[in-house]
């Protein structure tokens, strides 16, 4: 993934009787509570940290998800297991998409499903992929070995499985759809960028997000929608702060105020900032153009140091060790609060 123009900020202020009225729900039990500005909490689970924790030394444990690897195909093997163990039925699409070299990459995304037969739907996305190349490492003889992805992959697949854990036992009046994208993560790398003048080879952001494009295409021709989509991205990374990315804002405000909202009142304001930042190539973007669901992206800020994204974005460094639990505790009870409030 990667930033676009980074925009001035602009505080926005939050309006909750707007954002009530503007986010529909299954059961219209999200309503105003005591104050004008609160949120009625339905009763959720307990997001726990630690077996999202768990989940990603799983995924990192099989090397770096590369497409294409062994590593890549035992792991997807793996999450495809965990969603069946926690009750999802689970659909792969498959295909090979072309990547910044020319050269075909196989794509597996992955679909997992709670009450696949409702069509009122909420959708949770997550890449799953390891970026082949730490090509942001400080030391330059790292820039062609492959990255862990503990953040930059499997934090975002770890919420998702945790929830899908704590939604299993739940009798939802929403249909719950998780996808795992893969080859989001393969953009052009940096060196090669430096290397050449090739404008075929000038990264417009044309070589991210090739397996949500596809799925998202799939999607549209097929006639599935969702509600809405939150897409996850480095939601795991130590000293994360989540402001209100560009995409987001433009296509889905309600929404994006909701999340930041909800997470504000359950006590992560110091995570989840209403404040708006710059524009993310991510893949709630193909979300939402191609397949014209509103979708959301949470994904770090970072104002100081080598990259918006945090120390360890696309370094050798992305490791487990670099993982904050307060983090993935933050984004995972919000979500499920989300989740609880429209069930
Ligand atoms: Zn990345």
């Amino acid at each position: 993934m990667r930033s676009r123009f980074y925009v001035a900020h602009t505080l926005l202020i939050i309006s909750a009787v707007v954002l009530m009225m503007s986010l529909g729900s299954c059961t219209g039990r999200t309503k105003k509570g005591k104050g004008s500005d609160t949120i009625a909490l339905a009763p959720a689970p307990k997001f726990v940290a630690d077996s999202a924790m768990s989940y990603i030394i799983a995924q990192c444990n099989f090397g770096p998800r590369v497409p294409g690897s062994a590593a890549h195909k035992a792991c997807g093997d793996w999450i495809i297991s965990k969603f069946q163990e926690f009750g999802a039925e689970v659909r792969e699409q498959r295909t090979e998409l072309r990547g910044y070299d020319g050269e075909l990459m196989p794509c597996r995304n992955i679909s997992a499903s709670m009450n696949a037969d409702l069509t009122d739907r909420i959708l949770f996305t997550a890449h799953w992929d390891s970026r082949a190349w730490a090509d942001n490492d400080r030391v330059a003889a790292n820039h062609h070995k492959p990255v862990m992805a503990a953040n930059d992959g499997a934090s975002g697949v770890a919420v998702m499985l945790e929830i899908a854990r704590l939604l299993m036992t739940k009798g939802l009046a929403c249909g719950v759809d998780f996808v795992c994208f893969d080859l989001e993560d393969q953009g052009t790398p940096q060196w090669a960028e430096d290397e050449t003048i090739d404008v075929e080879l000038s990264d417009e952001g044309d070589y991210w997000c090739l397996g949500s494009r596809y799925w998202a295409e799939t999607a549209y021709a097929t006639g599935y929608t969702a509600r809405y989509a939150i897409n996850l991205d480095m939601v795991g990374g130590r000293g994360a702060r989540f402001e209100m990315e560009g995409f987001s804002v433009h296509y889905a405000t309600p929404l994006v105020n909701m999340v930041w909202h909800l997470a504000d009142q359950l006590g992560y304001g110091e995570f989840f900032i209403q404040h708006k930042s710059g524009y993310v190539t991510d893949d709630h973007v193909p979300l939402n153009q191609l397949a014209r669901i509103p979708a959301i992206d949470i994904v770090p800020h970072h104002s100081n140091g080598r990259s918006n994204f945090g120390p360890t974005w696309h370094t050798i460094n992305d490791t487990p060790e670099a993982i904050d639990p307060a983090v993935l505790k933050a984004v995972g009870q919000t979500l499920l609060q989300l989740i609880y409030n429209d069930n």
